[in-house]
């Protein structure tokens, strides 16, 4: 399979489309972007790697960031996660609030902003020092040590986080978060604001492409079966109110994020993360959802 190929024709192809969409203009700090950003890179478990466009440049990875915490969750927690964060779609947007009332406090998955906030309570709960023990896990997932929070993004968020601080003061009232939740969403807020490039993050998730095994230096970082899971996860609840489109339009395991950065993954073949600023309606990266599209129709490969 000529994967570099059908990148440059698809990267042309999607770069001459109208920019449709916006930017996350309701973190201020993401409105400052520029819209006509669009990089992609590629990392295949036969250790072939292919960028194009602005591949190289970091960018706020948001969202993306929920699938590396519950990662680490899953390698460190020894209780049930599942007793607390639901694996269900939510089919409501990333920031809602209403099935909360109804479900208890429980939310329905990891990767909506409630999920991903019960995922940093149990990581609080259970790491000595949770947002440095953070980062050197997401180092250890690929050779490149470049990688830190943005204390510009997190606290541009936090100046207008009052829907995220509503959610995680719900979710306590369940008690569904153990900690303080001024802590919660501190870490919540640093881990959204992660920045990383396209080559970087296709490098480091290359690990649930290859049955949680880092192919750098061939380290098991999850079990094949809580690797198998996560890509389930991430194939049924990536894509906020979009997910079942993603599974129908382009069919690989995927997680958006609202700076633009879409990672996907073809297990036991490659993991590639695309990026484009500007957001479609449902907050997913108006060109990366084409390029990937176009990517999986070509290549003829998807989970199906
Ligand atoms: N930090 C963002 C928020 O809480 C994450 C949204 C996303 O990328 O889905 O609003």
């Amino acid at each position: 399979m000529n994967h570099q190929k059908i990148i440059q024709e698809v990267f042309s192809k999607v770069n001459t489309l109208e920019s449709k969409g916006n930017l996350a203009s309701y973190i201020p700090e993401l409105a400052n972007l520029n819209p006509d950003k669009f990089g992609v890179h590629i990392s295949t478990t036969s250790s072939i790697k292919y960028g194009l466009g602005d591949y190289k440049e970091k960018f706020s990875i948001q969202s993306i960031a929920k699938v590396l915490s519950l990662c680490l969750a899953f390698k460190t927690f020894d209780g049930n996660i599942w007793e607390r964060v639901d694996v269900e779609p939510s089919g409501t947007a990333f920031n809602s609030l209403v099935q909360l009332e109804s479900d208890n406090g429980i939310p329905r998955n990891p990767f909506i902003n409630a999920g991903a906030m019960v995922i940093c309570d149990i990581l609080i709960s259970n790491l000595k020092n949770p947002k440095e023990d953070l980062l050197a896990f997401i180092k250890s997932l690929s050779a490149n040590n470049d990688i830190n929070y943005s204390a510009k993004i997190a606290a541009s968020e936090k100046s207008v986080g009052y829907r995220n601080v509503a959610l995680c003061n719900f979710i306590k009232s369940f008690g569904n978060i153990k900690n303080d939740p001024n802590e919660v969403l501190d870490f919540y807020f640093d881990l959204c604001s992660l920045e990383l490039s396209c080559e970087h993050l296709s490098d480091l998730f290359l690990f649930l492409a290859n049955n949680g095994k880092t192919p750098h230096n061939n380290k098991q970082i999850l079990t094949k079966a809580q690797s198998q899971r996560v890509n389930a996860l991430m194939q049924t609840c990536g894509f906020y109110d979009e997910s079942g489109e993603f599974a129908f339009k382009v069919g690989l395991a995927g997680k958006s994020g609202v700076g633009g950065g879409i990672i996907a993954i073809l297990p036991n073949e490659y993991s590639i993360v695309v990026w484009s600023p500007k957001l479609n309606e449902k907050g997913n990266s108006y060109k990366g959802m084409k390029f990937l599209e176009n990517f999986t129709t070509l290549t003829e490969q998807s989970l199906f």
